[in-house]
């Protein structure tokens, strides 16, 4: 799968400590080829692999992240500024606004109307759906049954075999009836076909939409691409609406139809259902197509929260054996800055499931501040000094047991043995400067 392919290409990365160390050639090779997997089309994803392979050799990567997670995270960026960055929205000022609907039969022009007009009305608008496709009965049956669904009229003329006439009537119609948007679904044919075309651009002349929105089903891989190459010279449309997201599609069509259109994705799809629908996010879609998930915000967050030169200075007092009571507090609330520790964990690929049940969270470090807090610094440096009425004093400050900071003192002896030990070890020397 997709998944395992980028897995094993972002193998080859870990372990080593700077990208620019590593064959980046190779890595984003491996990219590419996954992109063209998630039907991505090939010239496209040669151009985003070779910005990525200039970022990877260009970017300073900070020693607490692995440059295998980093390389994912450049990946990205990338692929979300490539779909726009941000989410776009829709026109709908207008007295009414009309909402023009094309696209091939079957992507989905229908169920999106609906869904269109639904999520309009929530937002308090006064919505109007108008039936075009004088060659289906069903389909005018369909938006009447949606449009009952979710308490929107529906304009239809069945006996009428114009579809300029019906749409500009509905625009009328709207106007009387103090409408102030008009969702028009169109006429699809099951492949580009010149009649088609003709009459969506004789719609599009006649009632001047403020935003023609192009429905492409996801799962057509290439075929979406093509499709919206040719609806789009016709009608120079606005927006995109990807559907049909919820099956195994891997969305590599939203980046490739983006690419070659220039034009937005404003919608996507997620069911047959009147709530499937959501504003297109490039930065979710990014991750959906590097099958990748959390790993992004994980390492995000880590490079918020971690500071170089703490790390470099932690890192001596180790080696030195002077890991005090200060320094464990400073680590300790490092770690918190990330966020939720069960969020944290939840992020790293595969544990998600085995730790659930785990019981930690950021209140299980506040007796352990507390006892320290309530340490003297003297005590914190040294706490071989820390005898029984010190231990009482500490318990009584920090609103502990005696018992509980004999458990911290304890955990931190161990704690120190163990760095001394690493200390002492014949380390490696490719571990050694990795580490320093
Ligand atoms: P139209 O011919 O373009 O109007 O397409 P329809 O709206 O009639 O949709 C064709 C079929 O796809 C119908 O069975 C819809 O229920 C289904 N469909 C539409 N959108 C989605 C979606 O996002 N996910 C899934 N699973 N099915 C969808």
């Amino acid at each position: 799968s997709l998944q395992d392919k980028l897995n094993s290409a972002f193998r080859t990365l870990k372990g080593k400590d700077r990208i620019s160390d590593i064959n980046v050639a190779a890595t984003t090779k491996e990219v590419r080829r996954a992109l063209v997997d998630a039907d991505v089309n090939f010239k496209v994803a040669k151009e985003i692999t070779d910005r990525i392979k200039e970022k990877a050799l260009d970017r300073k990567i900070l020693i607490s992240v692995e440059p295998g997670q980093m390389f994912v995270k450049i990946v990205q960026e990338e692929l979300t500024e490539l779909m726009g960055g941000t989410a776009e929205s829709i026109d709908i000022k207008g007295d009414p606004a009309v909402v023009l609907i094309a696209g091939l039969q079957g992507s989905g022009k229908t169920t999106f109307s609906g869904k269109l007009a639904s999520m309009l009305k929530k937002q308090g608008r006064n919505v109007l759906l108008t039936a075009c496709d004088i060659y289906r009965p069903a389909a005018i049956e369909q938006l009447k049954v949606l449009g009952e669904q979710i308490g929107v009229e529906v304009y239809s003329e069945p006996e009428n075999k114009n579809a300029v006439e019906i749409a500009t009537n509905a625009i009328a119609h709207a106007r009387k009836t103090n409408k102030k948007i008009v969702i028009v679904d169109t006429a699809g044919r099951l492949a580009v076909d010149e009649v088609m075309m003709q009459e969506v651009e004789d719609i599009k002349k006649a009632v001047k939409p403020t935003e023609i929105l192009f429905v492409v089903d996801s799962m057509t891989g290439q075929d979406a691409v093509n499709t919206a190459k040719t609806f789009n010279e016709r009608l120079n449309f606005d927006g995109v609406v990807l559907t049909k997201l919820d099956g195994d599609s891997r969305g590599g069509a939203a980046l490739s139809i983006r690419q070659v259109v220039e034009k937005p994705i404003k919608f996507i799809s997620t069911g047959e259902k009147m709530e499937a629908l959501d504003a297109f996010h490039p930065d979710r879609m990014a991750s959906r197509i590097l099958g990748m998930g959390d790993v992004v915000s994980l390492v995000e967050r880590a490079q918020q929260a971690f500071d170089e030169d703490e790390a470099k200075r932690i890192n001596a007092k180790m080696r030195a054996n002077k890991f005090d009571f200060d320094d464990f507090l400073g680590q300790l609330q490092q770690i918190k800055k990330m966020g939720n520790i069960k969020d944290l964990v939840g992020m790293i690929p595969g544990m998600g499931n085995a730790m659930k049940d785990l019981d930690v969270d950021n209140d299980s470090f506040k007796p352990i501040e507390a006892i320290i807090q309530s340490m003297t610094k003297k005590e914190r440096e040294t706490p071989t000094i820390i005898d029984g009425s010190r231990k009482k004093r500490i318990a009584n400050g920090s609103g502990t047991s005696v018992q509980e900071v004999n458990n911290l003192l304890k955990q931190f002896d161990e704690m120190r043995k163990m760095m001394k030990k690493m200390n002492t070890m014949q380390m490696p020397a490719a571990i050694k400067s990795a580490v320093r």
